[in-house]
């Protein structure tokens, strides 16, 4: 007996000695995984803009448009209610100060890491009339460099196109050729090579035993022969640039980047200050663009299966491209690509200039330096200067083509609503360089994002609900264009305070697409063509058409759950509706759990959740249909989710039904490493099969130690490690 006893003690204590260490790993592992992803940014914003004053207000542009048969006169537009951005019967958005005092202690200026203390050392430099790189050794860059002996060679990185689909990770090929072929200060590269890595080999003073070894890889926009057609003489055919910054709303453009904000207001962009996402994050806020459907309506048309790839499906860069356009698509950050987080991208090329395998290659092969979360430093440069260098080298040598171009940023914006101002006076330089060397004469320029901060604390505010729903939005007509088509102009400038959508960029760019200079009907969005309606918005219409003074959400495709047209009454969270509410919420969250749970990797399951509490709850009448509608926000356990959910309901019964999707507005950490399905990611707390919750609390921050294990191995294998980050 006495002997059982001691042994039971024994086993305690060695238990808790193993619970010790556990702890301890734990700890360890949390505090190297908080000092790799969270740089301490506690700047004070200097020398900020404050836009928030009646000097800003001035900036009104008071224009509207009447629409008289099918000419347009534009007059000064009254109908803009101070303190409003948006004013109508059904459709009040007030204009809330970038600076409001609800936020205020949440600003700070962030600076992201250098990514090389000097220049690098290696570079391309584009001859533009030649349409030519020559390799570029930068000796003077560092004293110890000046010298050294410097030897360089570059080896091709390669991407084939597939007939058929090959693997889940077609879109994740390239191939760097083996061979390392030397290369001298000064000489031109292979007109062939598109993207290579260089790999040099330093000697200080020839000493070989002290020889140190630099790799970067580079990118060239190479002559691919493709059709082109010249549009430089040709004004209503114009290209079409669009830059996006992920994540950043028209009010966080305004704070956290006022150089690029001032710079797009005095420059001929137009902003649309009533501009209102469709969807929660950016997959489907992007395909309501690139395609005029949402995404449910694109899953039925040509991606049956989210382990398809999307190659079949009618992005917009396909038409442009039949119709002699010259088209690009680059984004910075791979592993969280807007096709492929979740998903599987495409098996060929989707454009005729497509950044993955560069990107993918910078990532794999140069040292990377985080940046709150993101990969910004890929080797010497950072992934957005990769971008905009890239950028420009394919704007000077199509400045006289028709193109259509995406460039896409997410890595110095994505994760935190401070640090898009570390790349403020970058992203104002290239735009300046841009336009002070006319190159953007035969382009439409759009300047936006796909949605505001999704998370964080700023997201808890009022000011952050309202932001995340009403992303930047900026457009500039070419000279050429304004002429040609002056109505097109004066529609755009006067809906700057009128509720728009995604879905009608779609449509002005396929009207740019479509339109011919000869068409009798100017204001008419080419109704002989299919390209009239977007699908997933059949009332929404071209930006060059003035939108309707009274348009509700509904008619902009906007669901009531990303409506900020009412204003919201706060109820008490213990109240029956939004208890009841709350309960429905959890219910609507398991089921889609249960719809999709054969896309967890096996052994594993989502988690059934329940609700620990209504967080808060608002109720409004949508002033579009006169219905009451809720927003709830509720915290689910296992694992403290925080789910925004609108919902209303049925006039006899009572019976509840959903308004919309169901935004995650914390970060879900580690939680759903079980699964990389995009429709699951936000929601699946991941657990081992058969695993029973504990009765107890399980807070957001505390993981068990097989997960962390789990999770260990995911990072090992190299598939999800930034999938903590939501998209
Ligand atoms: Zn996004």
């Amino acid at each position: 007996m006495v002997l059982r006893v001691f042994m039971t003690e024994k086993n305690n204590a060695r238990k808790c000695t193993n619970d010790a260490i556990k702890i301890i790993l734990y700890v360890v592992f949390m505090t190297t995984l908080f000092l790799l992803y969270f740089n301490d940014n506690n700047y004070e914003i200097e020398n900020s803009i404050d836009y928030h004053s009646a000097e800003y207000n001035s900036h009104y542009r008071k224009v509207i448009i009447t629409e008289n048969s099918s000419k347009i006169s534009t007059k000064i537009d009254d109908n803009v209610k101070e303190g409003y951005v948006v004013w109508n019967d059904n459709c009040q958005i007030p204009n809330i100060s970038a600076y409001d005092k609800t936020i205020k202690n949440l600003i700070k200026k962030s600076n992201s890491p250098k990514c090389f203390s000097t220049l690098p050392l290696t570079s391309v430099i584009l001859d533009v009339d030649k349409w030519s790189y020559t390799f570029k050794i930068n000796h003077g860059v560092h004293s110890q460099i000046s010298k050294s002996i410097v030897n360089c060679c570059y080896s091709p990185i390669i991407r084939n196109d597939l007939k058929f689909k090959n693997n889940p990770k077609d879109d994740d090929r390239y191939k760097v050729e083996p061979k390392c072929y030397p290369i001298n200060d000064s000489e031109i590269i292979p007109k062939s090579v598109e993207y290579m890595m260089v790999t040099c080999e330093l000697r200080p003073n020839g000493d070989k035993l002290k020889s140190a070894v630099y790799k970067d890889i580079h990118a060239m926009v190479i002559d691919k022969g493709q059709r082109r057609f010249r549009n430089a003489d040709i004004p209503d055919k114009p290209s079409v640039l669009i830059i996006s910054i992920d994540s950043l709303s028209r009010l966080n453009l305004i704070r956290s980047m006022p150089i690029t904000y001032r710079l797009l207001e005095t420059h001929g962009f137009m902003s649309l200050e009533g501009y209102t996402k469709v969807a929660d994050n950016t997959f489907p806020n992007v395909v309501p663009i690139l395609t005029g459907m949402f995404v449910n309506q694109m899953t039925k048309r040509c991606w049956n299966s989210p382990k398809d790839e999307m190659d079949e499906c009618p992005f917009l860069w396909k038409d442009f491209k039949k119709r002699g356009y010259v088209t690009a698509y680059l984004e910075d950050e791979p592993s969280m690509g807007t096709y492929n987080f979740g998903k599987y991208g495409f098996r060929n090329a989707p454009t005729d200039y497509y950044s993955r395998p560069y990107m993918l290659a910078a990532e794999h092969y140069l040292p990377v330096v985080k940046y709150d979360g993101m990969s910004f430093c890929l080797g010497p440069r950072s992934a957005p200067d990769r971008v905009y260098a890239y950028m420009e080298d394919f704007v000077k040598l199509h400045r006289h083509h028709g193109y259509f171009a995406v460039f896409w940023l997410n890595t110095f914006s994505h994760n935190d609503v401070n640090t898009p101002s570390a790349m403020d006076q970058r992203t104002a330089d290239v735009l300046s360089k841009l336009l002070d060397g006319r190159l953007l004469d035969n382009a439409v320029t759009v300047v936006l994002s796909d949605h505001g901060l999704r998370f964080g604390a700023i997201r808890e505010t009022h000011v952050g609900w309202l932001e995340d729903r009403m992303p930047a939005f900026y457009a500039r007509l070419p000279t050429g264009y304004v002429t040609a088509r002056p109505s097109h102009r004066a529609a755009l400038a006067a809906n700057k305070h009128r509720l728009t959508s995604p879905f009608d960029l779609h449509l002005t760019l396929k009207q740019l697409l479509f339109q011919q200079l000869n068409d009798d009907d100017d204001n008419n969005t080419n109704s002989s063509l299919p390209v009239a309606m977007a699908e997933g918005c059949p009332t929404c219409h071209s930006l060059f058409r003035l939108a309707d003074a009274n348009r509700s959400c509904e008619q902009a495709g906007i669901a009531p759950h990303w409506c900020t047209c009412d204003e919201y009454e706060e109820l008490d969270r213990r109240s029956r509706i939004a208890m009841d509410g709350g309960k429905y919420v959890v219910q609507q969250l398991n089921a889609l759990l249960a719809k999709y749970r054969m896309m967890v990797r096996k052994g594993y399951a989502c988690s059934n959740l329940s609700l620990r509490k209504t967080v808060s709850a608002r109720s409004r009448v949508n002033r579009g249909n006169g219905r009451r509608e809720y927003l709830l926000v509720v915290e689910t356990l296992p694992g403290r989710s925080m789910f925004e959910v609108t919902i209303g309901q049925e006039d006899g019964s009572g019976a509840f039904g959903m308004l919309g999707d169901i935004s995650r507005i914390n970060m879900y950490g580690f939680q759903s490493y079980c699964t990389d399905d995009w429709r699951l990611k936000k929601h699946c707390y991941c657990v081992k099969k058969n695993w029973k919750p504990a009765e107890d609390v399980t807070p957001a921050c505390v993981v068990s130690v097989l997960q962390m294990y789990n999770i260990a191995k995911t990072v090992l294998r190299g598939t999800t490690f930034l999938a903590p980050y939501l998209l």
